[in-house]
């Protein structure tokens, strides 16, 4: 065996420490990178924060020639670029918002690009092919790779000239990306963009530092307040309207005294990229968004995602809430949800064409059992996506804090048989008032006070009707009308001829203490004067390069910097994130910062 020369991924690993400063790979990136490295094409799918931009970034600065990325927003590419460039890749972009193209060409021909960034649009045109063809080509990366499905919502048709492309340049190997895992999607890509199906690596869908917890809304602005408090760096608030967004940011505002801010399709667009901008820099900022915010927004210090009402659906949900913690860090989402949003969803099911209701509904009834579960939310949303993830995350409210569930068949049959007795058209106050046999006026008034189903229940279980009503609309066996009135519905029929049976999660007296289980080992030490003192740091060098300060370095870097407090260059360059690059640009600073600390301590 030949000594000198180290297996491909050895190399590779050896790159990683010098270039990025990361001690090894994380999860499918050495099986992606292997593949790369040996010339074969691949599609790789992995999650959002898996790393995916490293199996290309790292093997371009390894191989002869330009890695060529396609991207397709010009938000992303530039983002990507900055960040290759801290690590002292030689990278460009090549779209309609770069002054300097002709420069990046010339570079480009010279064969002194790593990695050159295009737009889809560029593809199709004649003179890029030429570009592509005075230069020798190491890869092609395709980033976001769905984009070339009709199946999904962000179908692209400049990635079907990606194609006919890449043939013109037979030898070179095509890594196509993405973290949409459906298998339709998945065999228009292999199909569009001529990748072998042998080429496929799925990685877990896990996103195991993001803690889910899903409540029951009830005073919205101290339940996020809270949130803020505990996870005390950028969040994202989701709304479901823009009204909600400015009132929603206002009062938040007002209660934690924290900057906040709104952002939906209705602001004046200056405003809107200056609030997304403002956020992507910032340590601690919220920002309360329609969904429209998100797609192409690579922040990953996100502490948080909450959804201020049920999201449209569990993909939706799993894609909003994995702009949760991107870099690794402890992360959570929290969903507060009410009966009322499934009554609206439930009500728009009339409007949707016959043909599409069943799995619209289908689509209702998988979030109802997301939200009611009193089981690991992850493994729910795990096994929504095919996996088979194991009964307890440990990481979730249900795990943490398991929840009591009873069996309220015959709770249920009361309350749907006092809608039914008093002509589906009261809401849930009255069938309350007549089951728990309140005398109330309008009661009597109406002579429900006369009906076989007043006064039925008692004591423990009166505290039961209402998360019960708010199960039985969520499953949609209660449907709330225009009106507020509570009609039938769904399985309610036969839940009343006792063939369905319906347990119920039982909320805790009171809300319980949130701040249990893992997640305080790892979470940034805010307040310990060395930590704030580096942070403040990376701030001025931001401020100064122009950059968001996770460019700079990232939250467990300047951690890890705060624990071990190294006081030379090349202890320095001992802590993950810290590359040469980087270790030359501001390892002295950083040095000063920890040992004028030590000396002064
Ligand atoms: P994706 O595009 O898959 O959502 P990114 O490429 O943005 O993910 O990577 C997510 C984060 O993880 C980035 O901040 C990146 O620096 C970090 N990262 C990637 N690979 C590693 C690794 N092997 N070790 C430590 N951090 C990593
Ligand atoms: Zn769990």
């Amino acid at each position: 065996m030949d000594a000198m020369v180290a297996p491909p991924l050895d190399a590779a690993r050896e790159r990683l420490r010098q270039v990025f400063g990361f001690e090894d790979f994380r999860g499918v990136q050495p099986r992606v990178i292997e593949r790369v490295l040996a010339g074969r094409s691949t599609l790789a799918v992995m999650p959002t924060g898996a790393g995916k931009s490293l199996t290309y970034q790292l093997p371009a600065t390894m191989l002869e020639g330009t890695c060529v990325v396609v991207s397709p927003l010009i938000a992303l590419m530039h983002d990507q670029l900055r960040s290759a460039r801290a690590n002292g890749i030689a990278a460009a972009t090549l779209t309609s918002a770069d002054a300097d193209w002709r420069e990046t060409m010339d570079a480009f021909r010279a064969g002194a690009l790593d990695l050159l960034y295009v737009a889809p649009e560029r593809a199709s045109q004649p003179a890029f092919r030429d570009l592509l063809s005075s230069a020798p080509l190491a890869l092609f990366a395709i980033d976001e790779a769905h984009c070339v499905s009709e199946w999904g919502h962000d179908f692209r048709p400049d990635y079907r000239q990606l194609r006919p492309l890449m043939d013109a340049f037979p030898h070179v190997p095509r890594l196509a990306l993405t973290a949409t895992a459906d298998a339709h999607t998945r065999a228009d890509i292999h199909a569009q963009l001529g990748i072998p199906e042998e080429g496929l690596i799925v990685a877990g869908f896990d996103r195991p530092n993001i803690r889910y917890a899903i409540r029951h809304r009830d005073t919205i602005v101290r339940q996020v307040a809270a949130l803020m408090d505990e996870m005390p760096g950028p969040g994202i608030v989701y709304a479901p309207t823009r009204a909600k967004v400015e009132r929603l940011a206002e009062q938040i505002a007002a209660a934690t005294g924290r900057q906040v801010r709104p952002y939906h399709a209705g602001l004046d667009p200056d405003v809107r990229a200056g609030n997304q901008a403002a956020f992507v820099e910032s340590e601690d900022m919220v920002i309360v968004a329609t969904i429209a915010f998100g797609m192409g927004i690579d922040k990953p210090d996100v502490r948080f995602v909450a959804h201020a009402g049920v999201p449209k659906s569990i993909e939706a949900y799993y894609q909003e809430t994995g702009r949760a913690g991107r870099d690794g860090d402890p992360a959570q989402a929290v969903m507060l949800w009410g009966a009322s949003d499934f009554a609206t969803a439930r009500q728009r099911l009339a409007e949707v064409p016959e043909d599409r209701r069943p799995s619209e509904r289908a689509r209702l009834d998988a979030l109802a059992g997301l939200v009611e579960t009193a089981g690991c939310r992850r493994a729910v949303l795990l096994r929504h996506f095919g996996e088979h993830p194991p009964e307890s995350c440990g990481n979730c409210d249900n795990c943490l804090d398991a929840p009591g569930v009873t069996d309220a068949t015959e709770l249920a049959q009361k309350l749907l048989s006092a809608a039914y007795r008093t002509g589906q058209s009261f809401g849930f106050g009255h069938l309350q008032k007549v089951l728990t046999g309140s005398p109330d006026e309008r009661v009597v008034q109406r002579g429900h006070d006369t009906l076989s189903v007043f006064g039925i229940v008692g004591g423990e279980e009166a505290r039961l009707l209402q998360p019960l009503a708010r199960a039985l609309q969520a499953r949609g066996a209660l449907v709330a009308t225009e009106h507020g009135g509570l009609q039938l519905g769904g399985d309610a029929k036969a839940i009343l001829k006792g063939e369905r049976s319906v347990e119920i999660v039982v909320p805790p007296a009171r809300e319980r203490s949130r701040r249990r289980g893992r997640g305080g080992a790892e979470a940034n030490p805010v307040g310990d004067p060395l930590f704030e003192a580096l942070r403040a740091l990376r701030r001025d060098l931001a401020k100064a390069a122009g950059l968001p300060p996770y460019v700079i370095f990232h939250d467990a870097t300047l951690r890890e910097m705060a624990a071990l407090r190294p006081a030379t260059r090349s202890a320095l360059g001992e802590v993950q994130g810290v590359g040469a690059k980087k270790l030359e640009a501001y390892g002295d600073a950083f040095v000063e910062v920890i040992r004028a600390f030590a000396d002064s301590t």
